[in-house]
């Protein structure tokens, strides 16, 4: 069952288009991985699915429900979990947790209980009485997560948890979700790392400029770009002369560089390999050479012509 339909977006910023008629759908159960170079308009579609930000057009149903009359309903049926950590640093991780349920109408008892239960899951009730400040950043993240969850919402609506902590909060964060997952929450997930979506997701969205540009499973986007082949070099001197050779060559359709490691994304077949060698030997030598199936990091390089981590422009 679709629990999130939304129609012809439109979100602008000044003359700036964040979203550019942009249509999503939901289903109840999946865990969606929202990808996207940085601005591509994720956090804007976030706020406007959440209705935390006014869209300029479009319609917008969540859980059958037209968001524009039943705010309020909806709300307490989401959590956002927003980019930025919003707890409040003078009160305690129980006192944070408090609040937040005390704003969508627990009390007494429940809300007791709903607080512990939170605490216990996001792995801070020994904790509960300590101050925010105190916490290392993973910490701080989840709490961040716990309190967009203490009133228990059937959607979960996530803005790059995992940014910047330590691994083994990360790997609690994930395994959170999965098993939130798992009781029945439905989850929409944005983040930077391929691996974790990887790990994640059971589909994939991909927007770039407001738009979205492809969705579908893991499988379904790297079957895409099947007849496209990748081809990895370590070279001594990745100048920007080599580079540009490299593009021009036929078939090729995305030239990267990290570091030393020259990346080419070319049609499957073209001989792209022994050319692209003859261009590279020209330049110094060469220290290795691999040539890979397509990934879904792939598909998104393909896609957006970005690298994902760091939305530069390092074509
Ligand atoms: P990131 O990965 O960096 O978080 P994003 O995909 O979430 O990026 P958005 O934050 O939705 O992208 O931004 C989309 C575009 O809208 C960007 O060009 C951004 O500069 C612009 N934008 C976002 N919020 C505002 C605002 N409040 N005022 C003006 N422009 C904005």
């Amino acid at each position: 069952m679709g629990i999130v339909n939304m129609e012809n977006i439109v979100k602008r910023y000044g003359s700036h288009l964040a979203l550019d008629y942009v249509d999503l759908k939901i289903t109840e159960g999946e865990i969606l991985g929202l990808l996207g170079p940085n601005g591509a308009g994720k956090t804007t579609l976030i706020h406007a699915l959440a209705g935390t930000i006014k869209i300029d057009s479009g319609d917008i149903r969540v859980f059958n429900k037209e968001q524009k009359a039943n705010l309020l309903d909806i709300k307490r049926e989401i959590g956002l979990v927003t980019q930025e950590i919003s707890v409040f640093t003078d009160l305690t991780a129980q006192e944070n947790l408090e609040f937040f349920g005390g704003i969508y109408g627990l009390k007494g008892k429940e809300l007791k209980k709903r607080v512990e239960e939170t605490l216990e899951f996001v792995g801070l009730i020994d904790h509960a009485s300590k101050l925010p400040d105190k916490f290392s950043g993973g910490m701080k993240r989840r709490l961040n997560i716990a309190c967009a969850l203490v009133h228990e919402p059937k959607f979960l609506i996530m803005d790059e948890p995992t940014v910047g902590i330590d691994p083994q909060s990360r790997n609690h964060i994930l395994d959170a979700i999965r098993e939130l997952n798992r009781r029945g929450t439905t989850i929409l997930y944005t983040t930077h790392y391929m691996e974790e979506i990887q790990n994640l997701a059971s589909r994939v969205v991909i927007m770039d400029q407001g738009h979205i540009i492809t969705q579908g499973t893991i499988q379904e986007l790297v079957e895409k770009i099947h007849h496209e082949e990748k081809i990895k070099l370590q070279v001594a001197e990745p100048d920007d002369e080599l580079l540009e050779k490299l593009r021009k060559l036929d078939g090729v359709k995305q030239v990267s560089k990290t570091g030393k490691e020259i990346q080419i994304i070319s049609q499957a077949g073209a001989g792209t390999l022994d050319r692209a060698l003859t261009v590279a030997k020209e330049f110094g030598g060469i220290h290795s050479v691999t040539a890979d199936k397509p990934t879904l990091e792939d598909v998104f390089l393909t896609l957006t012509g970005k690298q994902l981590r760091d939305g530069g422009n390092e074509k």
